[in-house]
Order: structure tokens, then C-alpha cells, then sequence
């Protein structure tokens, strides 16, 4: 792969020599790409050991590029865990280059990517419980290959949060059964929701964005079919997140009367400063899609 940044090993040693010390002095260094993963991966580890993640919330996940001291913490660490599905190009690059000589865990190992075209795959498998329960699962055999001392606590962690879940995933199956199959059409701004609406018998009726990321371009000739679409099928509301550009679609309410909902969070586990947790987020997601029966 293309060298990211040329002086990616001089960033490092500098970024090594100045910057804070590694997350913890005795245990190992446990790393995930973002705060989704990292928050599963507690749930497993529990306070056995500590786990950061490396694209801070409220960050734009897909534009994400490691700073100087990303990479000096990723060259230390002892274990990774990456989302795969083309999330995060730049990270093996960092793995490759950087003096890397811990473990990966893929959390997507395993399943079946999504094809937005022919050669972009959608990353966004997190917004399926379903999908989540083999990325604990490779994430459970990540730690207790790294702590074998700690594999029972962390198959009986794995358990109970696979029942938590699994009780999700019932929960928004009682709800979805409450909106009518005629009105399970999903707008957002990118491409979020494809695993979801997979998962829950929705559509993804259109995006704003033309694809499964943040930086996905707009033309004005998607722009146009996008207000057809909503005018023609009557789609009521787009969902949007608090990170997103609000501008296009008030444009869109403009042409078509559609209501904007800025509560969607796909991305982040921070909202308005409170920390929660991934079943919060999925939660509070559904419980915004259940506007969509009214
Ligand atoms: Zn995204």
C-alpha cells in the first residue's frame, strides 16, 4: 500500500518523546479503531484491563487520519482491534510501517461485507446487534489469547453480553413490528443504516451523500432524485446526526416539506457531552425510527 504520510516513523519517535505515557504502566496496551468497539471490548474485559480508542467521538470516523501520537500508540500496543470493511485504510499502514509487533483483531472477521459499488464496501456493520455478536466473539478470543489467565471471566462476560444483545435485538423487532411496511423508509445523510435496515426488514429509501461515507460527494442530479423520491413516496423525515451538515437537507425540507431529525447517532458514543454505551446508542436510534409508524 502507498506510503500515508512520508515521515510517518520520525512522527512516531517524536510523538513517543513528548507525549503523554502509555495508557497503563503495567498491563497491556489494548487499543480499538473507535469508541463503539472499545465499549464492547469493556463489556468483555471488564476491569481486567484498560481499552482506548483511537478515533476520538465526535471525530469524523471515515476522514479519520492517525495524528503523531495515534501511531506511537498504536507502534506500542500490544493488541488492536480494527473495524475492517475498508473503515480504516490508514491502519495498515501504521501496522506495516510502524514497528508494530502486537496482535489484530478484526472485529468483522467472519462475516459478510455489504457492497456499496463494486469496490466499496459499507462499514457500518455495527449498526446490527446480530452483526455485533461475532465481533464480540472475535474480540472475547483477541483478549484471552492476549490474558489466557482471564479466559473464563471473559467467556462468561461474552455470554452475558451476547444476552444483552440478543434482548436488543428482540426489542427492536417488537418495535419494528409496529411500523407499517409501507412507511420503513430510511433517509440519512451518508450511508449508515444499510446493515440495519438489512437486519429489520427496512429500505434505505436514499442518502444525502452519494455512498457509505461521510466524504461521499453530492450532485445535483442526485440531489433532484432524492427530492423526487421523497415526494413521490411521501417519506416523511430524514434522519441526520448532530455531526452532519444540516445545509442540504434544509434544502431538501425546502423543496419537499420533509421534517429533519438531528438525534440519529451512528458514529459516536458521546451525545451532547453524556457518555453512553453502544445499546444506549442503538436504542435511542430505534426509538427516533419509531416516528416513522406515526
Ligand atoms: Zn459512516
Amino acid at each position: 500500500m502507498k506510503k500515508l504520510i512520508p515521515s510517518l516513523t520520525l512522527l512516531a519517535l517524536l510523538a513517543a518523546a513528548c507525549s503523554t505515557p502509555p495508557i497503563s504502566d503495567t498491563g497491556p496496551v489494548i487499543l480499538a479503531s473507535h469508541s463503539i468497539l472499545a465499549d464492547v471490548a469493556r463489556e468483555i474485559a471488564g476491569n481486567t484491563v484498560a481499552i482506548e480508542p483511537i478515533i476520538p467521538d465526535g471525530v469524523d470516523t471515515h476522514s479519520y487520519q492517525p495524528t503523531p501520537q495515534d501511531i506511537a500508540r498504536i507502534s506500542n500496543a500490544d493488541l488492536v482491534i480494527t473495524n475492517g470493511f475498508g473503515l480504516e485504510p490508514w491502519m495498515q499502514t501504521v501496522i506495516q510501517e510502524e514497528g508494530f509487533s502486537g496482535t489484530v483483531v478484526e472485529a468483522t472477521s467472519g462475516l459478510q461485507p455489504m457492497m456499496e459499488t463494486q469496490d466499496e464496501t459499507d462499514p457500518h456493520f455495527w449498526m446490527d446487534p446480530i452483526l455485533m455478536m461475532q465481533a464480540a466473539s472475535n474480540i472475547e478470543k483477541g483478549l484471552s489469547s492476549l490474558l489466557p489467565e482471564n479466559k473464563d471471566l471473559y467467556a462468561s462476560n461474552l455470554g452475558a453480553y451476547t444476552a444483552e444483545l440478543k434482548s436488543l435485538d428482540e426489542w427492536i423487532r417488537q418495535v419494528v413490528s409496529e411500523i407499517p411496511i409501507e412507511h420503513r423508509l430510511i433517509v440519512t445523510n451518508h450511508h449508515t443504516l444499510g446493515y440495519f435496515a438489512q437486519q429489520y426488514g427496512f429500505t434505505v429509501a436514499g442518502t444525502i451523500l452519494e455512498g457509505t461515507s461521510s466524504e461521499s460527494g453530492l450532485s445535483s442530479k442526485h440531489l433532484q432524485d432524492l427530492i423526487n423520491l421523497i415526494i413521490a413516496k411521501e417519506i416523511p423525515v430524514i434522519f441526520i446526526e448532530p455531526t452532519d451538515d444540516a445545509n442540504i437537507a434544509e434544502q431538501i425540507k425546502e423543496e419537499t416539506g420533509v421534517r429533519i431529525e438531528t438525534g440519529l447517532n451512528t458514529h459516536s458514543l458521546k451525545i451532547n457531552g453524556t457518555q453512553i454505551s453502544y445499546l444506549e446508542m442503538v436504542k435511542q436510534d430505534v426509538e427516533l425510527l419509531r416516528s416513522l409508524g406515526e
